[in-house]
């Protein structure tokens, strides 16, 4: 009797144990499953992301390339659509130019109205300002606006000390551009020569260094209409007297006007300026419609 209960323990101990390895079995088993599982999860996503990072790669060499062709010197037939800016007789069209800015007290200002009316301007900015507001210019550009070059210093003196002083301040501002709206590849292209591109004490520096720009494929841009905002027209009046004298007769015009700390009378006659040249026909228009890219 003894010896059969003995028996059954031993087999059930047995049966115990068989089952104990089984379940370890089946518990590798699983284990095994999910760490292949895992694996090929992990392989998978590696090379999801491999292919991601191929594709944003891919992308910006893309957009490097274009940013490099976009902001090439001007050829030849450019800079010469440029020179002949006024001369265009197809249809009516008015360029808005502001100068020596931006500044926290107008450009704003001037930003918002452009926005509201739809209008893309042409911006010739100063390093100096640029260096001191560099998130307007971010702005300017965002809104589709020309970031073109005004100078670093405006100061004639410096400036026009010698031609190379010229396409320093123009490389200097371009720098700052460059740095403010986070694009290396940035080039403003049109340069304006702060007092103009000729007459003076220093016409012949002007035309030496005009030569010199060309060369680089830089264009330099004046006017043909302007406000006198910068040149004793300190009244809402006198401004608009002189926007009505110069604007006379002209298919394409350029007009000069300024964006510069103290110009608030600018911004406050530019609604009237709009509108008349709306009613009266005239495109807005910028310099990437003239350049082309
Ligand atoms: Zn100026």
């Amino acid at each position: 009797m003894n010896d059969l209960i003995t028996h059954n323990r031993k087999l059930n101990k047995t049966k115990v144990a068989l089952v104990i390895l089984m379940a370890i079995l089946l518990i590798l088993i699983v284990i095994t499953i999910i760490k292949i599982v895992n694996a090929y999860k992990i392989g998978r996503s590696v090379n999801d992301y491999n292919l991601w990072i191929n594709k944003i790669n891919e992308e910006n060499e893309i957009k490097e390339e274009k940013d490099k062709q976009k902001y090439a010197p001007l050829s030849e037939e450019e800079l010469t659509n440029i020179n002949n800016i006024y001369k265009h007789q197809d249809n009516k069209r008015v360029f808005l130019t502001f100068d020596d800015g931006p500044s926290t007290s107008v450009t704003p200002y001037i930003l918002d109205l452009l926005k509201q009316e739809n209008i893309k301007a042409t911006f010739f900015v100063l390093g100096t300002k640029v260096e001191a507001n560099p998130n307007l210019v971010k702005r300017e550009f965002e809104e589709g606006h020309y970031i073109a070059n005004h100078g670093y210093s405006h100061r004639y003196d410096d400036i026009y000390a010698s031609t190379q002083n010229v396409l320093d301040e123009y490389n200097k501002t371009n720098e700052l551009i460059k740095k403010a709206i986070g694009n290396n590849n940035y080039n403003s292209l049109v340069f304006r020569f702060p007092g103009g591109s000729s007459g003076g004490k220093y016409h012949d520096v002007k035309q030496q260094a005009k030569e010199l720009l060309k060369q680089n494929g830089i264009a330099s841009l004046d006017w043909n209409a302007l406000t006198n905002d910068a040149a004793g027209a300190n009244t809402k009046e006198k401004i608009m007297e002189n926007f009505y004298n110069t604007i006379q007769n002209k298919t394409s015009i350029v007009i000069l006007m300024h964006d510069a700390q103290d110009k608030i009378l600018t911004y406050e006659c530019l609604p009237e300026i709009i509108s008349y040249l709306r009613n009266n026909g005239y495109e807005f228009k910028n310099l990437y419609d003239v350049i082309g890219r």
